[in-house]
């Protein structure tokens, strides 16, 4: 029975094609294996989707793989099933959806070559050039790759054919680590001073690492020349990695040898409804919801061991943000080398090595970011989503695929538990709760006995106005501030803006200095003398301007405060503490390790910071946190608004007082009634979520109906809108049957990125069903309508988080 392989090219192209299978390549040809084929006139890669045994085109027609890249599949079955659900769910073509399953590194790897094998058919003599092209290849050491097409083809073909080459396949290393190369001290390193006096330079490199990993360069600039370093690295005293080294970091802040705990009674409850379900091997979801503090990641690690003993592997999946050394260094002392780690932040060679290890089958857990969704794992018992509810799980770019929605479809498949976890579970899960879709585990103490903190809302209009100014931190924040510290305490300030001030205002006109590219007003930063004017969204700099460049006449004010900004004003207000800052200007390429670790040591009484202080982060002394405005967040122009608000705020206010003293948070509102912040201050997301479900439903938004975003751009702007509205147009007319909504197209709320303008066309079903509204979408992309031709795009985002 003849073969035929169905192969996904990686091109943007919707459609699979079969090929001949050539005799030599039957043994190697498996779904999942990685091929090369002719294409056009092209040579491209692309993946054995399926095998089969007809083929809708003549066989006469048909070209046969020309190579198959590697010797063994990087891609199982199942990944190749679940790429086929994510290219048809999001609307990418299946070949480009297949290799960004791949970490670059494995894609590089390896390539097969070919040597002269020293025997030959010899049956009817060689041709002329097949003579001369077989001595060429006999001189090549290491062999040669494929001829790329044209290049010697049939020669080379016939010297295949006839058998006077051999197939070998040449692993070349992963390409040179670009940038720093971290040391890292090793467990067995000697005291540094029993060393003795002739080995003063080997000596001051351990002593200095032993306060943690360093950049080459920082030892460099510490005054150790390289050659001591290969010296210590030959001794194997120190080692060298090519990205953070976050679970050593982990080490190092002494998070390396948590043992485990006895579970409190609502621990082992939830493991108890785990366990059973593991045992069962049936596809389930389960909610576990926990305030902060709860004890969650005991829970994981637990559950993550009972799948390990049910010989099933696990895969948890941490956002972008939490992958601190904290939760490395807990889960990577329980469950040793039997993780792995799978994270955007490691170098391209760590990341090939440890994916290496999960496609090999050594690594059985995975612990990783949104892509490690796709990690190779094989007979998948178990994925855990931690923090289910947040937004990082989202792809905004390429293939916008959602990390959660992708496992829980991966575990289906699978017969997997999902689990996911959360203080403040995403409106979707917690409706899934109540309807019984997911089963709820509540975790509703603090696991250590700690009492969550209080919540005062401060009112800043009554300061402001006493003052007759704008006040940026009150007293009550201040005096709290100040006697935590005398306690000699810790307190946490947070700030989601970076910078110095906001914008540049021209109260004349009313309007902030934007950029001209983006649309968006740029962000003051503290740099040089003058500052500098910083767009966030392009990264363009500008020089501030002292007046309006629009009327010219007024002088700009400097509006809102950045964390620079704050920082400042830290001196002033508190002259005695010693205060670090952390937000992604300061954080550098080790996401804010240091300042992390400096401010668990309590080298410092105050963190000022944004976003990245707020998740999975435990400082023992941290008792006081405050919030310096809620309210930007609040009247952002989203749907999601009011959730995102009770989600952050939740998160902050759970730092305070984890340890044994009860901590307080202050949260700096001019709206101190808004429901939201009610709900943070008393706590109770029941009520919160039934509200905010309630309203979702009148104005009808997810999760009771489903949004697709149609995103036009283009240089121009009116060519962009009309390009858009010939697009609105089209859906509204193939909109026949399927009931659903089209808005717009407007103005996209940043209306243009990079010199691109941004219209949304915004469609939504009219139930929680999205079959219509995938076709629609379908339709449109499989039509000449959905190609506008110039320099006009179309993207689908397929359950958008925002709309930006
Ligand atoms: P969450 O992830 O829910 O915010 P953590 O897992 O970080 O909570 O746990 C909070 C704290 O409670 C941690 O310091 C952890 O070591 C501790 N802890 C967890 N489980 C237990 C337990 N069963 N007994 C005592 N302490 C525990
Ligand atoms: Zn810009």
């Amino acid at each position: 029975m003849e073969l035929y392989a169905r192969v996904a090219v990686e091109l943007p192209l919707r459609e699979t094609y079969h090929y001949l299978i050539p005799d030599d390549l039957l043994t190697l040809a498996a779904v999942g294996a990685r091929v090369a084929v002719d294409f056009g006139a092209r040579r491209v890669q692309g993946f054995i989707v399926a095998l089969d045994t007809a083929s809708p085109v003549e066989k006469k027609r048909l070209k046969p793989l020309r190579e198959i890249l590697d010797p063994v599949p990087p891609l199982t079955p199942g990944l190749v099933t679940l790429a086929e659900w994510v290219s048809s769910y999001y609307h990418h073509p299946l070949g480009e959806t297949l290799a960004t399953f791949l970490p670059p590194a494995a894609r590089a790897e390896t390539r097969p070559s070919y040597i002269a094998s020293g025997e030959g058919e010899g049956e009817g003599e060689l041709s002329e050039s097949g003579k001369a092209l077989l001595g060429k290849i006999a001189q090549k050491e290491g062999g040669v790759p494929l001829p790329a097409w044209n290049a010697q083809r049939k020669p080379f073909e016939e010297l295949l054919k006839k058998g006077y080459l051999k197939r070998v396949w040449k692993v070349t290393a992963p390409a040179a680590p670009k940038g720093a190369r971290w040391c890292l001290l090793s467990p067995g390193a000697p005291d540094p001073a029993s060393l003795d006096a002739r080995s003063g330079r080997l000596a001051a490199l351990l002593d200095l690492l032993r306060e943690g990993p360093l950049t080459a360069e920082a030892v460099r600039g510490a005054s150790i020349p390289p050659g001591t370093v290969e010296r210590a690295v030959k001794k194997g005293w120190v080692s060298l990695l090519d990205s953070p080294p976050l679970a050593e970091e982990a080490h190092t802040l002494g998070y390396g040898g948590e043992s485990a705990f006895e579970p409190t009674p609502e621990q082992a409850e939830a493991l108890l409804a785990i366990g059973e379900a593991l045992e069962k091997g049936e596809y389930k979801n389960f909610l576990l919801w926990g305030i902060t503090g709860s004890g969650k990641t005991e829970v994981y690690i637990r559950a993550v061991e009972a799948a390990l003993a049910a010989g099933k592997s696990a895969l948890v999946l941490v956002p972008e943000i939490a992958l601190t050394p904290q939760l490395l260094g807990r889960f990577a002392s329980r469950l040793g080398d039997r993780m792995a780690l799978l994270h955007s932040g490691l170098g391209e060679r760590e990341r090939g090595l440890q994916w290496k290890a999960v496609r090999s089958g050594a690594a059985k857990v995975v612990v990783g970011t949104r892509s490690a969704v796709f990690a190779p794992l094989e007979n998948l018992g178990l994925i855990v989503v931690d923090e289910e509810h947040d937004p990082s799980y989202k792809q905004a770019e390429g293939l916008r695929y959602n990390a959660k929605h992708v496992a829980m479809v991966r575990a289906r498949e699978a017969g997997a538990v999902v689990l996911l976890g959360s203080a403040t579970p995403d409106l979707e899960t917690w409706l899934a709760a109540q309807e019984g879709r997911c089963q709820p585990l509540r975790l509703p103490l603090r696991a250590s006995g700690a009492q969550l903190p209080s919540v005062e809302l401060v009112d800043i209009r009554d300061e402001e106005k006493r003052l007759g100014r704008r006040v940026l931190v009150s007293e009550r924040l201040k005096n709290a501030v100040a006697e935590a510290i005398g306690r000699g305490e810790q307190a946490l300030i947070f700030l989601n803006r970076r910078g110095f001030s906001s914008s540049l205002f021209c109260p004349e006109c009313e309007e902030a200095v934007r950029c001209k590219k983006c649309s968006v007003p740029m962000t003051l930063h503290r740099r040089g003398k003058t500052g500098a004017l910083v767009c966030h969204y392009c990264g363009k700099t500008a020089r501030p301007p002292s007046v309006c460049p629009h009327c010219e006449m007024s002088e700009l004010v400097a509006l809102g405060a950045g964390t620079q900004k704050i920082e400042e004003e830290i001196a002033l207000l508190w002259p005695q503490a010693r205060a670090l800052r952390l937000d992604r200007d300061s954080a550098g390429d080790r996401g804010g390790l240091d300042i992390l670790r400096s401010f668990m040591r309590r080298e410092a009484d105050i963190l000022v910071g944004t976003q990245m202080v707020v998740k999975g982060h435990h400082f023992p002394g941290l008792t006081v946190v405050g919030v310096l405005s809620a309210d930007d967040a609040l009247h952002f122009a989203d749907f999601r608004a009011g959730e995102r608000t009770f989600q952050t705020l939740t998160q902050v206010a759970g730092r305070a007082g984890r340890d044994s003293r009860k901590g307080s948070v202050y949260i700096q509102t001019r709206n101190p009634h808004h429901p939201v912040l009610q709900a943070v201050k008393s706590g109770d997301y029941e009520d919160f979520a039934s509200a905010e479900l309630e309203m979702r439903k009148l104005a009808g938004f997810s999760p009771y109906r489903r949004l697709a975003l149609v995103r036009v751009t283009g240089p121009g702007e009116s060519e962009t809108f009309a390009a858009a509205k010939l697009i609105a147009g089209w859906l509204g007319r193939h909109n026949t049957r399927s009931g659903v909504d089209i808005l717009g197209p407007a103005p996209a709320p940043v209306a243009m990125v990079r010199g691109r303008w941004r219209f949304n066309i915004l469609l939504r079903s009219p139930g929680r069903e999205t079959g219509g509204l995938q076709s629609l979408v379908r339709a449109l992309l499989g039509d000449p309508a959905g190609k506008p031709g110039g320099d006009i795009s179309v993207q689908v985002d397929i359950d958008p988080l925002r709309m930006a």
